[in-house]
């Protein structure tokens, strides 16, 4: 055997990239997610090539000073945790630090960024290192685009699914999150075409509507509940309005869309028998909780999360559907009546 030696920062780099950049969809929901966490209120995105050419994401969030910069692409390198305390109770989409230092390891990157503390900075990496960085006049708040991405990991590119898919995924991801976020205006644009864009005015119907369409927004029926750890909240459809799979359940916990067979399952069980077989709601369910009752440490892309009293949120979600539910029957049959 050789001997053990300590791997270079670009390589140790470029594996954990493997991790947390699966695709160009990863790209774009690290880079969303950080623009959230620096307080945007409108965020812009936009792709060619399925994402692969190029990803640019535009926010007017906090920016960055210009002597933060190399720091912000060093992995495991945050300004969101400090101590292990808060490694137990995150505020933010991010904390591992590892996404910028992630995706540069695997593309050319170019940063325009503003904190309003100064003029503005630019610089560029390829392949995880640091090829210029200048002053350069920039709006407050951060424009990130990357360029090429894994052309320096060809066994990657290799595991990618068509560019129809590619691109399907990038739009499945920043609709989940503009639906964690009525809050904040999101454009997403493939090539010049608009593919969403909603108005973040804090109105859970309208941005529904330009996810799914207004007949289906307007067809949604809203509910709320709480216990003493759970606020929910949300749209549901009524038992006619099915999809043929489970994808257009979305979970938000506190923002953040997370993917939970179980508490999907309490969303359907809401349903009781009203639901034909193979039959699927549409629904996008708000949690908001304690952060220390979540551990979003679990995996990297934190899609995954571990909710201590799960069970008694399931109850919480299925009770406060199928009321909503039973509401809207004899609301209905009243009118029926008529
Ligand atoms: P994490 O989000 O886990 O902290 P990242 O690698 O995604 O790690 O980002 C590293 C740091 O760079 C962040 O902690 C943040 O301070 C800064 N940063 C990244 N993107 C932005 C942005 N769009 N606006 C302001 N600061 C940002
Ligand atoms: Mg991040």
């Amino acid at each position: 055997m050789a001997k053990i030696h300590e791997l270079s920062v670009n390589l140790s780099n470029q594996i954990a990239a493997g991790e947390v950049i699966e695709r160009p969809a990863s790209v774009v929901k690290e880079l969303v997610e950080n623009a959230i966490d620096a307080g945007s209120s409108r965020i812009r995105i936009e792709f060619t090539d399925a994402g692969l050419k190029q990803i640019v994401v535009q926010d007017n969030g906090s920016g960055i000073d210009s002597d933060q910069i190399d720091l912000a692409f060093t992995r495991y390198a945050t300004s969101k945790i400090a101590s292990e305390h808060d490694l137990f109770n995150v505020n933010t989409l991010g904390f591992r630090g590892e996404a910028l230092a992630s995706i540069a390891a695997v593309s050319h990157v170019e940063i325009l960024t503003n904190s309003a503390n100064e003029i503005g900075t630019r610089a560029e990496f390829a392949g995880g290192v640091k090829k210029t960085q200048e002053n350069a006049a920039a709006r407050k708040g951060t424009q990130i685009t990357v360029k090429d991405l894994f052309y320096n990991t060809p066994a990657r590119l290799k595991y990618l699914r068509s560019p129809r898919t590619e691109i399907m995924k990038i739009v499945d991801i920043v609709n989940r999150i503009a639906l964690g976020y009525p809050e904040i205006a999101f454009t997403l644009m493939n090539e010049g075409r608009i593919l969403l864009r909603t108005a973040g005015n804090n109105n859970l119907r309208q941005t529904v509507s330009s996810v799914y369409g207004r007949n289906i927004a307007e067809k949604m029926l809203s509910f709320k509940s709480s216990d003493n750890d759970f606020e929910i909240s949300g749209l549901i459809s009524n038992p006619e309005l099915t999809r043929s799979t489970r994808n257009f359940i979305s979970i938000l916990l506190n923002g953040r869309y997370i993917r939970n067979f179980k508490l999907a399952s309490a969303v359907m069980a809401g349903y009781g028998n009203n639901l034909a077989a193979k039959h699927y709601p549409i629904a996008v369910v708000k949690i908001k909780t304690d952060p220390l009752l979540v551990d979003v440490n679990v995996h990297p892309t934190k899609r995954e999360v571990r909710l201590s009293k799960e069970t008694e949120l399931s109850r919480l979600i299925t009770n406060a559907i199928s009321t909503v539910l039973l509401k809207n029957e004899t609301k209905s049959d009243a009118i029926s009546n008529l």
